[in-house]
């Protein structure tokens, strides 16, 4: 078994990475929790390795438009923590399940996605005696790097913003889906040689002189229709010769 997976523990049934909030306080991070990897081993010598291989369920609202990793879903990780001068560089990929709806058709749509990772947990302030210097305030800085907090980081944020990063904004079934009909909906790709000839003006009009021929018992031949309608023409001009007179 790799170094950082902890043999006889379930994963899939460990709770978030911080218990419940009492009061408001920010708790402690739960060294249990699936997404919480130690550090300590590596010792804060610039330099040193460890590799993580983990699987972790998916947490709740890892989506973007048509395309989301089920909750509680495997992840995969793979990943390599470095102890850097600043903290903990995390390097690596997670694997995820996507299901999605294909931008197309809108039929389901699964894959699986690997996502790069890199992330620089960074240890937390400390005054000249090595004691922690709380934040001042900073909790909405967006770019802040995470922070180590008592040896411990959190992987969910950034294994989450990663997979999510990697969801088309329009997946499709396949490259050449052909979607659907924009006239009634039906599923083109059952149905290859699906057309509404009555949609398009030119066809209605040769129908109409077709179903006309029909009834008159002539020939479907095109010249007939042509003479006949050249006689139509003279006829009716002639009509109204005859009125203007
Ligand atoms: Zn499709
Ligand atoms: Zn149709």
């Amino acid at each position: 078994m790799a170094e950082g997976c902890a043999p006889g523990v379930s994963w899939r049934t460990a709770g978030p990475s911080r218990p419940e909030d009492v009061g408001g306080v920010l708790n402690a991070l739960d060294p249990r929790a699936p997404y919480v990897v130690d550090t300590r081993d590596l010792g804060r010598r610039a330099g040193a390795m460890k590799d993580v291989h983990r699987e972790v369920p998916a947490t709740a609202g890892w989506g973007a438009g048509l395309a989301r990793v089920p909750e509680g879903s495997d992840v995969d990780l793979d990943l390599r923590l470095e102890s850097v001068v600043e903290g903990v560089l995390v390097s690596g990929t997670a694997g995820a399940q996507i299901d999605a709806e294909c931008a197309r058709c809108l039929e389901p749509v699964s894959w699986e996605e690997r996502a790069d990772i890199q992330e620089l947990f960074v240890y937390p302030p400390q005054d000249a005696r090595g004691r922690r210097v709380e934040d001042e305030g900073d909790d909405d800085a967006e770019d802040a790097p995470p922070v180590i907090e008592d040896d411990l980081i959190d992987l969910e944020a950034t294994v989450r913003d990663a997979v999510v990063l990697r969801l088309p904004i329009a997946p499709v079934c396949r490259e050449d889906c052909p979607g659907l009909c924009v006239h009634c909906g039906a599923l083109l790709a059952n149905d290859p040689g699906h057309r509404h000839e009555e949609t398009d003006p030119r066809w209605a009009a040769l129908g109409a002189l077709l179903s006309e021929g029909q009834q008159d018992g002539k020939v479907h031949d095109r010249t007939v229709h042509e003479d006949k309608r050249q006689d139509d023409t003279v006829r009716s001009s002639a009509h109204d010769e005859d009125k203007d007179d």
